[in-house]
């Protein structure tokens, strides 16, 4: 893609009203914009991360043998009066039409989910079944400052599983725990990210979150290092000893909840009355986990664990393009024309590239942006380098840059993984 034909421009200063870093970044390089608080636009830059995580979402999933569907967002009163969460869901958006019909916007979608299963699931061979979708999800948060963390319009991937009975809900639970180890090592914070167990409401000892070390978390957790899981110090009475081998040298951390997974159980599935027929043809309550992560809040993670001062450092998986080529011309006509030629030479090798062939702006500039959107590989063609014998290239996370000739800058990209 030419930089010269992104509409979007990078700004000098995030809007005043933005405090978390995360938005702020994301701002200045055009990669979202603010329509209002917790509400964001993605721009092509954005984007292109936006679905990239949207991707390794969806490969895990399917690997996991999560079949994928599309919910709607508007969803009738009466599924929600079924479950009680009409009137003890503070988050919920109401809205009603001029007919007077009232609807929820979906903050989550078991009332749309349990009613759908129960159309096509009578039997335990119907059984087990994995739903999942990756969707827009509305939710009234009071505290939406956080950027693209908490948003009140966000995607959210949510994976709804059904099962006969709770011993194949455990097999499948742990199924999603590898699933999701796998989405956070593929976005670039497994290392950050620990298995967390926090309170599973009335229905199970724990639930577990994901949970990412960083200073802009809301949560604050207790990690054990020795079996890398952490307890989640809001929910957990006893924070003080690690549930799995009772060490008490606890280390105390911010985090963010970038997904979690749930034992539903029958919460969901008793009030719509989805049952199935065992083998002795008696009608079970069918049984049920929850499985969710929020795309944006995932974006936002990237950003505040891997920034630097002067901008965002993305993984090479979820960045928008591998390669910014910068191209220092002024006037200069040659230096144009190699860049164009490096250009279409990693377009046709496949390499992801953005090139910067904007006329109007200084070195300096150029530079500032290159790093403030982050790409992981900096390609730089100048009369300085054509004169070395070539590009200078840089990767993101390093001080210094190389010369290597345009025939050699191929091998510097091996392809992708
Ligand atoms: P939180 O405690 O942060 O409000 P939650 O417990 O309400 O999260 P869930 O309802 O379990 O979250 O949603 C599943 C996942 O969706 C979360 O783990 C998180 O990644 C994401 N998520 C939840 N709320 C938001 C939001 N307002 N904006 C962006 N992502 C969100
Ligand atoms: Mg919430």
């Amino acid at each position: 893609m030419l930089q010269s034909k992104l509409f979007t421009k990078t700004r000098k200063e995030a809007p005043a009203d933005e405090v978390s870093k995360n938005a702020e970044f994301l701002i200045r390089a055009g990669f979202v914009d603010k329509l209002q608080a917790g509400v964001y636009t993605y721009l092509p830059l954005g984007l292109r991360v936006l679905k990239k995580i949207e991707n390794i979402i969806r490969e895990e999933m399917n690997r996991a043998e999560g079949v994928e569907i599309l919910m709607p967002s508007l969803h009738p009163k009466e599924n929600w009066e079924t479950t009680g969460r009409w009137e003890t869901m503070d988050d919920l958006y109401k809205v009603s039409d001029t007919s007077g019909r009232e609807n929820a916007l979906g903050p989550t979608h078991e009332e749309v989910v349990v009613p759908l299963a129960k159309k096509f699931v009578s039997s335990y061979r119907d059984l087990p079944v994995y739903i999942y979708q990756i969707q827009n999800k509305f939710r009234m948060e009071l505290r939406a400052k956080s950027g693209v963390l908490r948003g009140r319009e966000f995607i959210m991937k949510d994976l709804y599983s059904f099962h006969t009975n709770e011993e194949d809900l455990k097999k499948y639970y742990e199924v999603m725990k590898t699933a999701y180890e796998n989405v956070f090592k593929r976005a670039g914070i497994g290392i950050n990210t620990y298995l967390t167990f926090a309170s599973g409401g009335s229905f199970s000892k724990y639930s577990h979150e994901f949970q990412a070390v960083s200073e802009a978390g809301e949560d604050t957790i207790h990690i054990c290092d020795k079996c890398r899981i952490a307890v989640n110090e809001e929910i957990i009475s006893d924070q003080s000893t690690c549930p799995e081998c009772g060490a008490d040298d606890l280390r105390k951390e911010k985090a963010i909840e970038v997904g979690n997974i749930f034992e539903l159980k029958t919460k969901y599935s008793k009030p719509f009355n989805l049952t199935y027929k065992d083998e002795a043809g008696n009608d079970k309550d069918v049984i049920m986990g929850c499985y969710g992560i929020g795309l944006g809040r995932l974006m936002g993670t990237v950003v505040e664990i891997l920034s630097d001062e002067k901008g965002m450092v993305w993984p090479e998986e979820i960045a928008p393009f591998k390669v910014h080529l910068l191209e220092l011309s002024s006037d200069d006509i040659e230096v144009s024309k190699k860049a164009s030629e490096v250009y279409e030479m990693l377009n046709k090798a496949g390499v992801e590239t953005l090139h910067d062939d904007r006329t109007d702006k200084t070195a300096g500039e150029k530079f500032a942006d290159s790093d403030l959107i982050g790409i992981p590989y900096r390609v730089l063609v100048s009369d300085k380098s054509l004169k070395a014998g070539g590009v200078e290239i840089k990767k993101r996370t390093e001080k210094d840059s190389r010369i290597v000739s345009i025939d050699e800058l191929m091998t510097e990209f091996p392809q992708n993984k």
